[in-house]
């Protein structure tokens, strides 16, 4: 499978004229080599010669996980950069232009000398992950149902009365027994009015009867992300609540049906805004609808006002989550992960979307 992310790799380089590519950046060398370590770079030829350097400390490490398409080199480990630079081709090198700095960016200068044209092509590889095969797929996909199970374990032990940072630590401790290697970002637990901040950080506040709170969390399973938000009523819901969360609901589902390969993410991100415009609440929902998930747990595409004009494409891996945030209030927001189909969108969150009132 990883044989043939090199190989769209190599075409993708034919296509921009590029004699090779450095690769750097842990997500990006894990998709293409295997390698999970935090010291590597990789240098991809469009002619099929690829090599991996790295340190000493992971000779052992790449011997269990570089993909055979790799040749290996062992370096001093603050010389990395150095090894590559003795085996870049002549003609045009392309580098990640968005994550190497200015002061990396002038060593590569100098090792590559005159015979070497340095061409800025950050989101090759990104471009590649955005489009999931099903191996990941599957990945994903049992990180999301361990989320789900987080979910059902929380509702059966209910959420009233302890502190939104004591949840956040319990659901992350159970998704590590459950077999997570963590959260895959830091846990949301948003009560009352906090649940009014898309990125409220857990309180040392208890959880009160009578308001809402939003939950955003996602697991780490072998390497791969999920990512979920569920808002629920402890005790009672008011009226003005349960009208709320029915308008995000409406817009949530509507998301997930404009979501089809062909589409803009900025035509889904307007076709389910439309929806909270329409009650009156636009200035109340300031993020994008959703982001793509895999590796990382933000990557490409996005589905926002300010995204590319990019379509969707069959295999993208999407968050769809709308909100409404009414300061000093409450906020509601519901997130589904998705699988971009040709079919339309097949939800890997299985979490109830009905308002539940819970103790
Ligand atoms: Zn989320
Ligand atoms: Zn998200």
């Amino acid at each position: 499978m990883t044989g043939s992310r090199l190989e769209r790799l190599h075409a993708a380089l034919a296509n921009q004229g590029l004699g090779a590519l450095i690769v750097q950046g842990e997500a990006n060398l894990r998709y293409l080599t295997g390698y999970t370590g935090s010291n590597g770079l990789a240098l991809v030829g469009a002619g099929g010669e690829d090599r991996f350097f790295t340190d000493f400390r992971y000779a052992a490490q790449i011997e269990q996980e570089l993909e055979p398409g790799f040749e290996p080199e062992i370096a001093e480990a603050g010389e990395l950069l150095e090894a590559l630079g003795a085996r870049l081709p002549a003609g045009r090198v392309g580098f990640d232009d968005r994550t190497t700095s200015v002061r990396r960016r002038a060593r590569l200068g100098e090792l590559a000398g005159d015979r070497v044209e340095l061409v800025a092509a950050a989101g090759l590889v990104e471009d590649l992950r955005a489009v999931k095969d099903e191996d990941e797929i599957a990945l994903i996909a049992a990180a999301a149902r361990l989320t789900d199970g987080i979910y059902e374990w929380l509702l059966e032990r209910g959420l009233g009365g302890r502190t939104e940072r004591e949840l956040a630590i319990a659901l992350e401790h159970e998704m590590r027994v459950r077999g997570a290697s963590g959260p895959s970002f830091a846990s949301i637990v948003a009560s009352g009015a906090a649940g009014a901040l898309p990125h409220a950080k857990p309180r040392d506040v208890a959880i009160e009867r009578g308001t809402l709170v939003t939950l955003d969390i996602g697991s780490l399973v072998d390497g791969y992300c999920s990512d979920c938000t569920r808002t629920f009523a402890v005790g009672e819901p008011s009226a003005h609540a349960r009208e709320i969360y029915a308008l995000v609901l409406a817009a949530q589902l509507e998301g997930l049906a404009a979501v089809a390969p062909g589409r803009s993410g900025r035509e889904v991100d307007a076709q389910a805004r439309a929806v909270i415009a329409a009650a009156g609440h636009a200035e109340h929902y300031g993020h994008g609808l959703g982001h793509g998930v895999g590796i990382e747990i933000h990557e490409a595409p996005r589905m926002a006002r300010t995204a590319a004009d990019a379509e969707l494409r069959s295999g993208n891996v999407v968050t769809v989550e709308p909100g409404v945030y009414l300061p000093g209030e409450l906020g509601v927001r519901i997130e589904d992960l998705v699988v971009v189909r040709d079919g339309g969108a097949q939800i890997l969150s299985s979490v109830t979307k009905e308002l539940l009132a819970v103790d």
